[in-house]
């Protein structure tokens, strides 16, 4: 990893189809092979009902840490590279997919960009994000949201669950 400027980002992962454990397995080692970028912290794997659309198989998710020299645009870019490898097809809003992989979090950073909202809008009503990123970061403050941990303590109704050695 070169380039001057570090940034401690969060990325979320999720899939429902295709073995979406072993998906996001490989999107780890991937996002630890991206330019400037260097994965830091893995979450454990939890398994989550769908939301929205929920004629579909449970998801997979995760959250990662990755300290990058990557650009927020340039980080997103990447990660839409690495959804496109593993085969994503995008069909129809909350459809299933192989794998989904946002920026939640980019430093500090809030941008409000017409490709790219930094904090994800979403991530502070998730359990599915917030508990994986709890694990990883439980002191972590998302701008403009609050504290995971009070955050994710109001989504405790959402159904998760952690799975033992990251096997469904
Ligand atoms: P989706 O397929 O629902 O994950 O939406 C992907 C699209 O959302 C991308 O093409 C991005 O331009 C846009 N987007 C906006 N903010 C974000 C974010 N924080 N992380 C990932 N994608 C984002």
């Amino acid at each position: 990893m070169t380039k001057d400027a570090i940034t401690r980002a969060y990325i979320g992962l999720g899939g429902n189809l295709d073995d979406p454990a072993a998906r996001i397995q490989r999107a780890f080692l991937a996002l630890n092979q991206l330019h400037h970028t260097k994965l830091v912290l893995k979450s454990s794997l939890y398994r989550t009902a769908p939301v929205g659309y929920l004629d579909q198989p449970d998801f997979i998710n995760a959250v990662a840490a990755v300290d990058t020299a990557l650009e927020p645009i340039e980080l997103l870019d990447a990660l839409l590279h690495l959804e496109l490898d593993e085969g994503r097809a995008r069909s129809f809003k909350n459809a299933p997919r192989t794998l989904d992989l946002d920026v939640l979090m980019y430093g500090d950073l809030q941008l409000i960009h017409d490709r790219l909202l930094v904090p994800h809008p979403r991530m502070g009503a998730r359990a599915f994000v917030l508990f994986p990123l709890q694990e990883i970061a439980p002191n972590l403050l998302i701008p403009g949201m609050g504290s995971v941990k009070q955050l994710a303590a109001a989504c405790q109704d959402q159904g998760i669950e952690r799975l033992e050695n990251n096997t469904p």
